[in-house]
């Protein structure tokens, strides 16, 4: 399997989630090997980060990477999108401080990114194959992860709300998968938690245009919602993003149960800072096996998160 960029420089505007102002977002195509590569373009000229697990200064309703004094927010829908569509090498320049939330989902860097096209380069894909079983629980919160070739989630959430409750999702990820079935959920928030953010002078550009918003009873958005189970598809798309700031993408079967970016970030940190022991770099020399099926029913790794 070789590695991928984008044919062409392709470019979006939006809001910022955090700040409520106009952003914009330019992508670039980059060498093989450069991996995912972000520029801060601030009125003091261009700074390079490369997503990191220790470049996250904030999960506080995003993820958000920060260096130098300067910080890029909401980078988990982008990153989402860019892992998803397997695209390995990438400049992403910011004009601003956060990565604008267009409709709150990953669907339309998926389709600007499309829109690019998609380019096969000479060297094999890169990856972090994981090697032995992990499992990283704190505070109710668990993230379980064994070997496989590709990348797997089986994600379950449990919310105290009547439209909600229980609710699990299993994601093999390709490009097909993530197109189709998580790229358009939308990030979601509860009603008393946006109007405290907001009375804080945070989330200033949350709306019911990028979020789906619930109040005691349902959903407060008048087109109601995009997947009877959008919630925790959402929760798979936030976590294929926060997994992705590793150097390489790393490959394994997730079993994840209530985690949230913060919890994502600390399981990150862990198996990074361990990865002698949990990873290893591998060349995909054939096509990976990301779309072989969800076959096993999530309940059957109940026990070992309970
Ligand atoms: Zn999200």
């Amino acid at each position: 399997m070789r590695q991928r960029t984008i044919k062409k420089k392709v470019e979006c505007s939006g809001i910022g989630l955090h700040s409520g102002k106009k952003l914009r977002l330019v992508m670039r195509p980059a060498e093989q090997d450069t991996g995912v590569v972000f520029q801060h373009m601030g009125a003091d000229g261009k700074h390079t980060l490369r997503p990191r697990p220790e470049s996250v200064v904030s999960t506080g309703l995003a993820t958000t990477l920060g260096f130098g004094g300067r910080k890029i927010a909401t980078v988990e829908h982008l990153m989402a999108a860019i892992a998803g569509l397997g695209i390995d090498n990438i400049v992403v320049e910011v004009y601003g401080d956060e990565v604008p939330i267009m409709d709150g989902s990953a669907a339309s860097f998926v389709f600007l990114l499309r829109s690019a096209g998609i380019r096969k380069q000479a060297g094999s894909k890169r990856v972090f194959r994981v090697k032995r079983e992990l499992l990283f629980e704190r505070d109710g919160k668990a993230i379980r992860v064994v070997p496989h070739d590709g990348f797997k989630v089986t994600y379950t959430i449990q919310f105290d709300h009547p439209l909600v409750g229980e609710q699990t999702f299993c994601l093999a990820l390709s490009p097909e998968t993530f197109m189709h079935e998580v790229a358009k959920a939308r990030t979601f928030g509860f009603m008393k938690d946006v109007e405290m953010l907001q009375k804080n002078g945070l989330a200033l550009g949350g709306s019911l245009e990028n979020a789906v918003v619930l109040d005691e009873y349902g959903v407060v958005n008048p087109d109601g919602l995009r997947f009877k189970d959008e919630l925790v598809r959402h929760k798979i798309l936030d976590f294929i993003g926060d997994m992705h700031l590793l150097d390489l993408p790393m490959q394994g079967a997730f079993h994840v149960r209530c985690s949230g970016h913060e919890h994502n970030n600390a399981f990150l940190r862990y198996i990074s800072e361990h990865r002698a022991d949990y990873l290893e770099e591998v060349a995909l020399a054939s096509p990976d096996a990301a779309a072989a099926a969800c076959k096993e029913p999530a309940a059957a790794m109940e026990p070992a998160l309970a």
